[in-house]
């Protein structure tokens, strides 16, 4: 491990809509920022927008937005007012001093005074049979990414959030039948993308059953056996590929012991504030944010962390 050369003023780890969005408003207040983006092992740079296609609620697009170009966007426009960015897992942090430093994965030390979390999350896996060894054999939690593999094919989705509806209607492109398996009798999903996914005839649903065995033939998927959540009943559902839709588990990992976290593991924040429990680190985007978990919603924290974090500096946060 190296000495840093030099504190930096502010640090952001991630770089998805809340921490470019952070990044954003840091650099307009003359604080230099520096992103440092790859920290979610095996996840994008640039988060969960760049694994989704067509973005139609942010606003600002009345035609929607590829999630890579907005992403890529903001990050032109922290960079337009003076964001560097380094490409560098973190792995390991230390937060129990000032000036917080951060220990990357090729040796590295970085040194600052401010520390804004966006971590982001990561897809949630079922943690069953099979899901492991086949996972890339059939087996994702990125429709965007994989589906093209599955043409003319039987996929399984599985979930009832919004997620679920997206990827499953995506994968209708590519793939002849798609299967949304879900837990409930009733989906979680928003109204409009319900009525899409019901209105699409590749799409049938299998209701109030969970998989408990990913089943491969020569190394690929080839069925799942679904259990009926009320009957206990088991059944064999002969399957190409099985795209995860669960939920998201928050990226915490790095801040075990220092940052407070509530029964779900996000990062707990000073409401309205974003200050976590260690003075000088704030949190914003999917870490902290169970409830909304939208693009405008994580860009609005980054907006508040960056000032909060600059206000806190300005009062001379750093010396104190
Ligand atoms: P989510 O809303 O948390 O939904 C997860 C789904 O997976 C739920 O239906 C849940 O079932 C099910 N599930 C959870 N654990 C499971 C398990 N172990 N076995 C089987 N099923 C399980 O997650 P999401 O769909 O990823 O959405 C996350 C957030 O992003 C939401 O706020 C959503 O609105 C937002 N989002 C928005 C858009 C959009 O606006 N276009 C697109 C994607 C995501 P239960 O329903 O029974 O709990």
């Amino acid at each position: 491990m190296t000495a840093p050369d030099t504190v930096q003023q502010v640090v952001i780890i991630g770089s998805g809509p809340a921490g470019l969005t952070a990044a954003i408003y840091a650099a307009r207040a003359n604080l230099e920022p520096l992103v440092v983006e790859g920290v979610v092992e095996g996840g994008p740079t640039g988060g969960q927008l760049t694994l989704t296609t067509d973005v139609e609620n942010y606003p600002g697009f009345a035609e929607g937005v590829m999630g890579p170009e907005l992403i890529l966007q903001m990050r032109m426009q922290a960079e337009r007012f003076g964001t560097s960015f380094v490409t560098e897992d973190i792995v390991k942090t230390n937060l129990d001093q000032r000036p917080f430093t951060l220990e990357t994965a090729s040796g590295g030390t970085i040194a600052t005074h401010a520390l804004i979390v966006a971590t982001g999350a990561k897809p949630r896996r079922l943690e069953i049979p099979g899901e492991e060894e086949l996972w890339g054999a059939g087996v994702s939690a990125c429709a965007t990414c994989d589906g093209f593999f599955f043409r003319d094919k039987h996929v399984v989705v599985v979930g009832g959030g919004d997620s679920a509806m997206e990827e499953a209607i995506f994968l209708t492109k590519f793939a002849s039948k798609v299967t949304v398996v879900h837990r409930r009798d009733e989906l979680r999903a928003s109204q409009i993308l319900q009525d899409r996914a019901f209105a699409n005839e590749r799409i049938e649903f299998v209701w109030n059953a969970v998989p408990t065995e990913v089943n491969g033939t020569d190394g690929q998927v080839s069925s799942l056996t679904l259990k009926d959540t009320r009957t206990g009943e088991v059944q064999d559902l002969p399957a190409d590929g099985l795209f995860l839709a669960i939920g998201h588990i928050p990226n915490t990992w790095l801040f075990d012991g220092s940052l407070e976290t509530d029964d779900d593991g996000y990062l707990v924040v000073e409401e309205p504030t974003t200050r976590t429990n260690v003075a000088g680190v704030f949190a914003c985007g999917d870490v902290m944010d169970h409830t909304y978990r939208q693009a405008v919603t994580a860009a609005a924290t980054g907006c508040k962390a960056a000032i909060d974090a600059e206000r806190w500096l300005a009062a001379g946060g750093a010396e104190g």
